[in-house]
């Protein structure tokens, strides 16, 4: 799945290529990726020149003249790809946006759990896909306060915290595993008992590992699911310091344990049992 460094290298993509192109036609294969009805869809966009972009989380969009935007939520499998006009279509392709000068773009999600939506950046309230999305996790107006405040109280473990948007937005199962390796601190660390120095932490590692991610491009696992909207793959994978790397050494100088992947609540969590230990102890 897509997280905030994906999104962010899709995103800009989109921005270097797109801002100034006006969008000439758009044809909606499968109506269900859209909310709203496609006419009305079609309506917003079409004649329209798109003159920005933004993103909060792991939801983006372009910016239209008009001052609405066509916002992409990606989910579990979707992709937003720039093509030259006439080049075959992948499979699953529902919605192709025709931008002039021979290239289209296209949202292609075999899973069809991605929307699209015209929004208003204005009014977050107001669009279904930001509603419930809390601060950006590169937001400089997140502070460790916020989070721990957000935390307070709450049994759920750390890295489940970590996971839920409505908190702290872009973070999903392979970065909240590689930040909390690096804080370090056990996942499931109950989030009401995280120290506000253990929070500083929590946020200093968020900015350095999604950052290092969004240098590299994300991260394009086995699967090669993630491309960015020029087709690329991310080169964060081969960085990548516990997730998918069970049974393997700890990347920390000075550990000799081995990474050991657990399930909760249906996901796989990986994490180092010797420098992640320090904060589960200190709790018991
Ligand atoms: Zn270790």
């Amino acid at each position: 799945m897509p997280e905030l460094p994906e999104v962010e290298t899709i995103r800009r993509d989109l921005h270097a290529h797109l801002c100034g192109s006006t969008i000439h036609g758009l044809s909606v294969v499968h109506p269900g990726v859209v909310l709203g009805t496609p006419e009305t869809f079609t309506d917003a966009v079409v004649g329209r020149r798109i003159v920005g972009s933004g993103r909060r989380g792991k939801v983006m969009w372009l910016d239209l003249e008009d001052g609405h935007a066509i916002a992409i939520h990606l989910r579990m499998s979707g992709q937003a790809l720039l093509v030259d006009e006439g080049a075959p279509r992948p499979p699953h392709t529902h919605l192709i946006a025709d931008l002039g000068g021979r290239r289209a773009l296209l949202y292609v999600d075999p899973r069809r759990f991605g929307r699209l939506e015209i929004i208003d950046p204005c009014a977050p309230q107001a669009s279904v896909l930001l509603r419930n999305i809390g601060p950006d996790a590169l937001s400089a107006d997140l502070c460790a306060e916020t989070l721990r405040t957000a935390a307070a109280g709450r049994r759920i473990g750390i890295k489940q915290f970590l996971l839920d948007q409505r908190f702290i937005s872009g973070i999903g199962n392979i970065y909240a595993a590689e930040i909390l390796h690096r804080v370090p601190l056990g996942p499931a660390t109950p989030a009401g008992r995280v120290t506000r120095a253990e929070m500083e932490r929590i946020l200093e590692q968020t900015h350095a590992v999604l950052g290092e991610a969004i240098a590299a491009c994300g991260t394009t696992l086995a699967d090669a699911r993630y491309r960015s909207a020029l087709g690329r793959s991310g080169e964060f994978a081969c960085m990548l310091r516990v997730y998918g790397r069970e049974g393997e050494p700890c990347r920390t100088e000075g550990c000799t344990a081995r990474i050991q992947r657990r399930t909760s609540g249906g996901r796989s969590t990986y994490l180092c049992p010797a420098c992640q230990r320090a904060g589960r102890r200190r709790r018991a």
